[in-house]
């Protein structure tokens, strides 16, 4: 590398590590939970996507890397996003869509699909405890990030959905 720890500079936490690379389920415990559908042990990135536009302005080879969601992102915010009434931050002409991917012990071999604001609501009822990762990306120069990331379900863990055995591969 030329440029050393111009990859590892990025502090932001990439919305590629999202959809390539699930984190390790961690199991949990039954909970009481009076709302399924409130948001529960949210993180926000704020801080984050804030120093990754921060690097950038002082480097400009820094763009290409953040501007580089994978063509699954791009179809999921073609097909699936969720229009925000905020602009992208890199090229400032398309307006930001959200995409919810959903994580959990509990979905099984569903983990890691996109899902709508509706299906989410109605999922927090079926789980009892799954993570929502919303990834805000541009579509048109492929500006990506997390956005924030909660907790749903109604508390009581679930056996996860066994996967039908006629699914084509
Ligand atoms: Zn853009």
């Amino acid at each position: 590398m030329s440029r050393p720890g111009s990859h590892q500079s990025i502090s932001g936490i990439r919305a590629s590590s999202v959809s390539a690379k699930p984190p390790n389920p961690i199991a949990h415990p039954g909970e009481d939970i009076a709302d399924p559908v409130r948001p529960r042990q949210i993180l926000d990135y704020v801080l984050a996507r804030r120093s990754v536009l921060e690097q950038i302005k002082h480097d400009a080879l820094l763009r290409e890397q953040v501007c580089d969601a994978d063509p699954y992102l791009i179809r999921a915010a073609k097909n699936h996003g969720e229009t925000t009434e905020r602009t992208c931050p890199m090229c400032t002409k398309s307006e930001l869509v959200h995409v919810n991917y959903t994580f959990g012990d509990d979905l099984g071999y569903l983990s890691g699909r996109v899902k709508s604001s509706t299906e989410l609501k109605s999922m927090a009822y079926e789980y009892g405890h799954f993570r929502v990762y919303v990834v805000e990306a541009c579509t048109s120069c492929g500006w990506n990030h997390l956005h924030m990331s909660y907790v749903l379900g109604d508390g009581s863990p679930r056996t996860p959905p066994r996967e039908p055995r006629d699914v084509l591969k």
